[in-house]
């Protein structure tokens, strides 16, 4: 075991919790302790008083439905600049899907427009049909292929932000831009849902290898891990999409 510690924070689990995506919270600790690194996850829900990033790492935000979208932007606004100091200062966040909308300036929806934390110049808009299924990305940051699932009403559009990839096949942002989601500092947010990091395990290892210089600094290096199985999963979807 090193003396390297991680401390991963799940935003409001309650209510932003869509497809199991708390299970990326489960594959970030996972490469963690096989390193020999340690982990903790801790949760921060609608019922918990105090708020305190000092000593968090990583910061993980769901998806969620309209109706949840409205209850945590008031809770998220309430943090919105303890939430954006840690951005700036390099924290890592993982949003997904309604997380990442939130993070930016605003979700409009028909009949009212939820105002997010606006860390990333982006907004969001409601389409006339759901965005729904299998996506690919060619994405640097991922060294190739991040494939994933899509379930969205919003269209996001990310400005001059630089996306997280490339849309190979899917819909992506907006259905018409041709990106997918957003890379700002060690900020990595998504429309991909569900096993997001356990599919793409080269973006875990990006976000795990982000908190550690960020806390250890430069000279962290990853030890590399046996993902036979999930490179196997990934590239089994990337055929079935893309190569076919
Ligand atoms: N409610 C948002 C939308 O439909 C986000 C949905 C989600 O997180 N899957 O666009």
């Amino acid at each position: 075991m090193s003396d390297m510690k991680i401390k991963i924070m799940h935003l409001y689990p309650d209510l932003l919790n869509l497809y199991g995506d708390r299970g990326n919270i489960e594959c970030l600790k996972r490469r963690l302790i096989w390193r020999g690194i340690d982990a903790e996850v801790v949760s921060h829900t609608c019922d918990d008083s105090g708020f305190d990033l000092s000593d968090v790492d990583i910061l993980f935000l769901g998806g969620g439905s309209d109706r949840e979208q409205k209850i945590v932007c008031s809770r998220l606004l309430e943090h919105k600049a303890e939430i954006s100091g840690f951005a700036e200062n390099g924290g890592s966040i993982v949003a997904v899907c309604g997380g990442y909308q939130l993070l930016g300036r605003y979700y409009k929806l028909e009949d009212e427009t939820i105002e997010g934390l606006g860390i990333l110049d982006i907004y969001t808009e409601q389409g006339s049909k759901r965005l729904i299924g299998n996506i690919v990305l060619e994405s640097e940051l991922a060294g190739g292929y991040i494939v994933g699932f899509e379930n969205h009403g919003g269209r996001t559009h990310i400005g001059s932000h630089k996306p997280l990839g490339k849309v190979v096949y899917g819909h992506g942002n907006d259905e018409t831009s041709g990106a997918e989601g957003v890379v700002y500092k060690n900020v990595v947010a998504t429309y991909l849902h569900g096993p997001l990091l356990p599919k793409n395990p080269k973006l875990c290892d990006h976000i795990l290898k982000n908190a550690l210089i960020r806390k250890y600094g430069g000279g962290v290096e990853l030890a590399p891990l046996d993902d036979e199985l999930e490179n196997k999963a990934n590239e089994y979807i990337v055929n079935r999409f893309v190569k076919k």
